[in-house]
């Protein structure tokens, strides 16, 4: 995450450009599809990295634009400057393939400064009654932009160009959920030693919660930093609805592999996605993100960002006021248990691109989020 000062202001400006969208007035790099939710145009606001709709439909009725200045980029809205920002250049080591002509690209791409890569491009519930409705795992595969399985040398071999070319400081893996109990938190691991082994850089890991909890411990034993295990929603009606998979394992099922994991990796190393803008009823929500941080669990609040063909491409995020009033309950009680984004030692939760907390986090200088005035942004 960047060091560079914020203010309430810009944590307010990300959470808004986060829900509406930027038009951009020229090419950015985004992501499109994706396991999770995605869609994203990658970018520095104020030296801050976000990410932000830019393909999505509901985009074209967002008051704010990105446009190019005579050195880099301005966020306008209705012809007003609001900040300064940046478009990271394509890495330098999508130029690169492997010796049986893979391009890197296809392997994993650069999250701003992370490398990310979806380990095993499928998943058990695609194309069936229990698929994610937010997910677009598949969608990137069908474009041909990636490989189905991702091959642990190959992953290394990235990882070390991506580190000396582009600079990343971690690696973020992810996998669609596999038939086998332990839901493909194997590969995944087995992929981490590679990438670790090679290039020394930390990595987090992100998959269901295992069948049998033990298959943590040999997670752990692999050298993976931190872990991602995404209940999405804490809701269990929303659960049921968008994420039924998910809802068999139950919210009680996550905290128990929370609690397993925590003890191996420490608090605060294992995180989860909680989506905003799902139906949800937000005090269940904020709730049940109180109590994982108890735990030592990070909570990563995101807007849903509809992926266009998921089942959820039709939706829009939720009003920027919504996750306002989340992050305002979430980040003090954060703070207070002693959970910081800076000290995620890998993955989303260290990236915070995609939400507005760890912003929000370093803007109030210790003070509670509840007693900073928010000025209006127009
Ligand atoms: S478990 Fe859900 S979010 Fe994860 S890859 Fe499968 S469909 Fe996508």
């Amino acid at each position: 995450m960047a060091t560079v000062p914020v203010t309430p202001d810009l944590g307010r400006l990300l959470t808004e450009l986060q829900s509406r969208g930027v038009r951009l007035e020229g090419p950015v790099e985004a992501r499109r599809g994706g396991a999770g939710p995605s869609d994203a145009g990658m970018i520095h606001v104020e030296g801050v990295p976000v990410t932000v709709p830019v393909t999505a439909a509901y985009v074209a009725g967002s008051p704010y634009t990105m446009r190019r200045e005579l050195e880099g980029w301005g966020i306008y809205r209705e012809g007003v400057r609001l900040a300064s920002a940046a478009a990271p250049q394509r890495p330098r080591y999508y130029d690169l393939s492997t010796a049986d002509g893979i391009p890197y690209w296809k392997i994993a791409l650069l999250h701003l400064d992370s490398m990310a890569s979806t380990v095993i491009q499928s998943c058990a519930y695609w194309d069936t009654d229990d698929q994610c409705h937010f997910c677009g795992i598949e969608l990137s595969l069908e474009a041909g932009s990636t490989v189905r399985v991702k091959r642990p040398e190959h992953l290394a071999e990235v990882a070390v160009a991506a580190r000396d070319l582009d600079g990343a400081v971690d690696v973020t893996l992810t996998t669609g959920s596999t038939y086998g109990p332990d839901r493909g938190a194997l590969y995944l691991a087995r992929c981490a030693a590679a990438i670790k082994e090679a290039s020394g850089l930390p990595v987090e890991a992100q998959f269901e919660p295992p069948g049998d909890l033990a298959v943590l411990d040999r997670v752990h034993d692999a050298g993976v930093d931190s872990v991602g295990i995404h209940v999405e929603s804490f809701d269990p009606v929303v659960l049921e609805r968008i994420a039924p998979a998910k809802a068999r394992t139950g919210i009680d099922g996550y905290f128990a592999a929370w609690e397993r994991a925590v003890e191996l990796f420490g608090r605060g190393q294992v995180s989860t996605y909680v989506i905003v803008g799902m139906g949800e009823d937000p005090e269940v929500t904020v709730q049940g993100c109180l109590r994982a941080v108890d735990l030592g669990v990070y909570p990563f609040v995101v807007p849903l960002r509809p992926v266009p063909g998921s089942l959820m491409e039709a939706c829009s995020p939720p009003p920027p006021e919504r996750m306002d009033a989340i992050y305002r309950r979430v980040v003090p009680h954060l703070r207070a248990r002693g959970l910081s984004a800076d000290s995620v030692r890998a993955g989303c939760a260290r990236c915070q691109a995609c939400s507005a907390m760890g912003v929000m986090e370093r803007s109030t200088g210790g003070d509670d989020l509840q007693r900073i005035p928010l000025r209006p942004l127009h």
